[in-house]
Parts: C-alpha cells; structure tokens; sequence
C-alpha cells in the first residue's frame, strides 16, 4: 500500500508543493485539507482595496490545482494532530491519517484580546475574509485601520487612494508605536512624510485599551471615533499545536529544525508562518519567507519519502518588501535601500502577477 502524504492548509509552501506534484509524481498518496476552496494571496490585498484588482485575480482555486496533480481536497479545518497515532482531526470530525504530515497554515489575527475587538472590529483572517472587509470600508463614513506595521499602513494608505479618488472622507490610522517600528530612523521619516503629504490622518504613539461601539479608546485617554474598524496589529499563533502538545515557541508557534521538520516527529514538517525555526528564532512572519522556505520543504519531503536527509533552509540577511502606498506608487525598501516611486508599483505588480499567474 502507498504511503500518505497529507497537507494541512493551502499555503505559499503548498501551493508550490502541489504544482511540482504536477511536475513530478512522488510514489506516495497526497490529501490537502483546507477550509476554504481558495488560497487568497495577501500580497495584493492592497491592490484588491484601492480597487486595482478584481476578486478573480487574488485567488487561487485549490481544488483546482489538486486535480492536476492528483491530489484528494478534503473541505474543513485541521483541528488537532495525533502525533503518535498519526492522525488530524477535522472539525467536521473526519479523522485523517497520515505516514508524513506538511502544515501552511500561517497565522492568525493578533491582539484580539484587547477588550471589544472581537464584538466591533474587522479582521481579514481568514483571509477569505477580504471580499467582506474591502466592501465593509468602501463604504464607511469614518473608516479606521488599527497597527502601524507593513499590512496596516499599507491598508490604510491603499484604501485612503480610492476614497480620495471618490471624494469620500479620509481613512484614520491609529498605531501604538511610530509607523514601520522595526525599520531605521530614515525609513520611519519617511513613511510617516508619505503618509503626511497623501494626506492620511495618523494616530501614532497611542496604543488602543478599548473598543466601543462607536469610538476606541486610547491608553492616552484618547477616544476617536469609528464607523467600521480594521484590526492590523500583527500576527499570533494558530492554537492548534499547543492544543495538539506538539512542541512550540514562546508564542505558540510549532517548533521545527532548519530542515522544516518537527524533531521529536520528523515525519511532521512545517512551512510559512505557522512555523517557528529553532535556529533562526526572530524570523519575520511574511510571505516572502514562506515562499523561500518551499523549495526546502519539497526537497525535504522527496527525500524523507526515499530515507535522504534534508537540506537546511538558511535565511538571507535581507529580503526585498514593497509596501503599496496608493496610486500606484510603492515604498521599496531592501537592507539600506529605500525608495518610493511608481517603479517600486511596478515592480511589486510585477513580482505579484507572476506569483498568481504560476497557480492559475
Ligand atoms: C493585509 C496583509 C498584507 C500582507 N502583504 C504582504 C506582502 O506584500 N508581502 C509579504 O511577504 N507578506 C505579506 N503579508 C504577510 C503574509 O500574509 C503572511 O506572512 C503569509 O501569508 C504567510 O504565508 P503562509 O504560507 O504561512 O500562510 P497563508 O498564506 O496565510 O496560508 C495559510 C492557509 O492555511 C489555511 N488554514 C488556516 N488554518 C487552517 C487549518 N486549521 N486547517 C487547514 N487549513 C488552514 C488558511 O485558510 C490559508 O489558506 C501580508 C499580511 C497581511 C495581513
């Protein structure tokens, strides 16, 4: 009998997975299990809410690229793993074994916890959320975007071009520290000086205490009012591997070695953000590494299957982002490099279309 091979979530890392499977037939049985029959790709949320892009070209259909590689979809959420049994309970209650287990799942909302976010505000994970959360502050009449990293500034800037451009009010952005806290000095001038001349208007420096219905309220005592809200403060981890006691980081990310796979069960890799590497602790939680992590993973996953050892995924010291900033211009920043422009749009277009066009 064949071995199972099973995919938790549709992920970067998986969707590059199954199209190499297209490629390439490994001698083993292959599920993916997802809760959504589309991947959405965070990378053009942005273009999505300025109206750039249409629903279509932000999504890719699971199901889809399964069948093409032969690959069984099974529709539902992994709710925890049997790392001794081997098996994943759905919460349908359908229980998947498995001989070696893949998870791309990434992460999930964080600071939610903060009083009245759960009851008032929007989020975007599941990503399928985006369609809801796009139409929901189209029309706002006091929209607010909570977090001051690369999604909320980029959020907020991108849908504060399409009001403007519709002659609708401005979107408010609130952040607990400086807008983009983890760049250098220079590079926080001058998001902030975009943000200033595009004419955003920013809170920052007040982190938020409360939500009610109709304003948050600000550690500062602040309270400023709110129509719809769109929380953007940063990712946590998925539950279930705590749930599962499978080993985790101190934020409850699963742990795995440089080779993607879990130590204590080495038939259990790992890819994107749901994964925390031992030796590479404060890697950033984004897209880009998730999709450097993919040839590791498939590599690692070909050779466990024929009893190889893996190769070690191994970090770069500096990875491009390209924040949109409205009107088709980007924020490009890499290592000492910044530079905002339309070229920076057009690279980021560019690099995106390319990505989705691999999985259409
Ligand atoms: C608004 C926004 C914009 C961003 N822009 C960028 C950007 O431009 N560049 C960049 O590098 N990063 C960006 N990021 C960060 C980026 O979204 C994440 O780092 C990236 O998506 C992580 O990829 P992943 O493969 O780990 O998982 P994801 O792309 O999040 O995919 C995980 C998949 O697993 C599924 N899943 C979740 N739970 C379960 C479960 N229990 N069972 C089965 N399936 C499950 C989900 O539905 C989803 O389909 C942005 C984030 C946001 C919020």
């Amino acid at each position: 009998m064949k071995k199972k091979l099973l995919l938790i979530g549709g992920g970067h890392a998986h969707l590059y997975l199954m199209k190499k499977l297209q490629e390439e037939e490994l001698d083993v049985e292959v599920s993916v299990i997802s809760p959504s029959e589309y991947q959405f790709y965070s990378g053009m949320f942005s273009g999505y809410i300025e109206g750039l892009y249409n629903f279509e070209n932000i999504r890719i259909h699971i199901p889809t690229l399964a069948e093409k590689a032969n690959i069984s979809f099974i529709k539902g959420a992994a709710l925890s793993i049997d790392a001794k049994a081997k098996v994943v309970l759905t919460e349908k209650g359908d229980i998947v074994s498995y001989d070696i287990l893949s998870i791309d799942i990434g992460s999930y909302s964080g600071g939610v916890d903060v009083p009245g976010v759960r009851q008032h505000a929007l989020r975007i994970k599941p990503t399928y959320r985006i369609e809801e959360v796009a139409s929901t502050m189209w029309e706002a009449e006091d929209p607010v975007v909570i977090g001051g990293g690369a999604a909320g500034i980029e959020m907020a800037l991108s849908l504060h071009a399409k009001r403007k451009a519709e002659g609708k009010t401005p979107v408010t952005l609130v952040t607990q520290s400086t807008l983009l806290a983890e760049e250098d000095e220079k590079t926080q001038a001058k998001i902030e000086q975009i943000a200033r001349e595009k004419g955003l208007n920013v809170h920052q420096n007040e982190k938020v205490s409360n939500v009610t219905s109709l304003s948050i309220v600000t550690s500062n005592g602040n309270q400023i009012k709110y129509d719809q809200l769109l929380w953007l403060t940063g990712p946590k981890a998925p539950g279930i591997f705590q749930t599962s006691k499978l080993p985790v980081d101190d934020k409850g990310y699963l742990l795995v070695e440089d080779t993607l796979q879990v130590k204590e069960y080495p038939a259990i890799f790992a890819a994107g953000d749901c994964a925390s590497l031992r030796a590479y602790p404060n890697l950033p939680k984004s897209g880009v590494i998730a999709v450097r992590q993919s040839e590791v993973l498939w590599n690692n996953i070909k050779g466990y299957i024929k009893g190889e050892d893996g190769i070690r995924f191994q970090p770069k010291g500096k990875y491009l982002s390209i924040l949109s900033t409205g009107n088709k211009e980007g924020l490009l920043l890499y290592g000492k490099v910044s530079l905002h422009h339309h070229f920076s749009w057009k690279l980021k277009n560019k690099i995106d279309r390319r990505f989705m066009d691999n999985y259409q």
